[in-house]
């Protein structure tokens, strides 16, 4: 059986307790993926998963808190879920976690700039082990799968579930540990240098808040404080410094809660390389705290914690 058919199988045996299960199907062409809501046998037929499956559904996990939800969940995704279990923004005993062994996914982003026009409406995409064949108004195109991969599948370090109560797929072995070229671009700057392409960056951001929307561990939704007009944090002012003082707030919020899923990214309109940032926080926490978002349970953020002299930072040295 493929993996697909062995998890319909697994969902089959278990959707009769729960609500529903999160999974994903073709959304409006046959290139993009949309989330799938299975409450019936009938709509497990319409269920994919494979390289054009991207979207992390764990973000839709807190706001079912108290159905019986089930999830299919990605080595990336299942981090989000480990997140807010140990945030207790969910119930273990409420979700029932489909893992799967993944194979990474791609980057529509990437796909586009592979291509000579805009697809547009894209016909039939064909997936193979290596490549991707893409129909547009008649005419074919073959990207390798090598070449338009997501980012942070080329530095995965958890391509299988990390948690899960049924695991689908064979097991991939730990990968090495690698590091894209632009971090490290990035990261050889000085602070200098990196504020200052901050604020040129900014510049652009439109003030969406997609990125926000997106991200599965932003979960204080009507209350955000980018967004509250009593009191007011911060103005719609669309300003360079703004703009700023909103990605800081955004990115302090995530400090040791974000898992590294990518959805920020993937969800702006305006390409603001958001994983840069991301990285770089995460990485500032594992030097100080020892820790990394969503890999363990029973683990809780080290800013949801307070001593007056932390272990590994010694104030009174600076
Ligand atoms: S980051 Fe890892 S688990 Fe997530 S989609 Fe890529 S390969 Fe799969
Ligand atoms: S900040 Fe971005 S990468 Fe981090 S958890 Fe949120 S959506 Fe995922
Ligand atoms: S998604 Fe992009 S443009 Fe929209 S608020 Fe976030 S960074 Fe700005």
């Amino acid at each position: 059986m493929s993996q697909l058919d062995d998890l319909k199988a697994a969902i089959k045996d278990r959707l009769g307790e729960l609500d529903c299960v999160i999974g994903w199907e073709q959304g409006y062409d046959a290139l993009h993926a949309t989330p799938l809501f299975i409450r019936s046998e009938a709509d497990l037929d319409r269920l994919i998963i494979g390289p054009l499956a991207v979207h992390n559904l764990s973000t839709y996990l807190p706001g079912l808190k108290g159905k019986k939800v089930g999830i299919v969940v990605k080595g990336c995704d299942s981090r989000s879920v480990i997140e807010l279990l140990n945030e207790k923004l969910i119930n273990r005993d409420d979700v029932v976690i489909f893992g799967l062994c993944c194979d990474g996914v791609v980057s529509q982003r990437k796909i586009r700039a592979a291509l000579s026009a805009d697809p547009g409406f894209v016909e039939s995409v064909t997936v193979g082990a290596d490549d991707l064949k893409i129909t547009v108004a008649g005419q074919n195109a073959t990207l390798k799968l090598a070449d338009v991969k997501a980012d942070k599948c080329l530095t995965c370090q958890h391509p299988d579930a990390v948690l899960s109560d049924v695991l689908i797929g064979a097991k991939h072995g730990a990968p090495a540990l690698a590091s894209l070229a632009c971090q490290d671009e990035f990261e050889a700057k000085s602070d200098a240098e990196k504020f200052a392409f901050w604020q040129e960056t900014m510049s652009r951001c439109i003030r969406c808040y997609a990125c926000r929307n997106a991200c599965p561990m932003c979960v204080c939704r009507d209350y955000c404080i980018a967004t509250s007009r009593d009191p007011l944090w911060v103005s719609q002012e669309n300003s360079p410094t703004e703009n700023m003082m909103f990605q800081m707030i955004h990115v302090s919020h995530l400090a040791g809660r974000c898992t590294e899923c990518g959805e920020c990214e993937r969800a702006c309109p305006v390409d603001i390389p958001l994983m840069l940032l991301r990285r770089y926080m995460n990485k500032q926490v594992k030097d100080v705290f020892e820790h990394q978002a969503g890999t363990a349970l029973d683990q809780t953020p080290p800013l949801f914690t307070f001593k007056v002299e932390e272990e590994r930072i010694h104030e009174r040295g600076w």
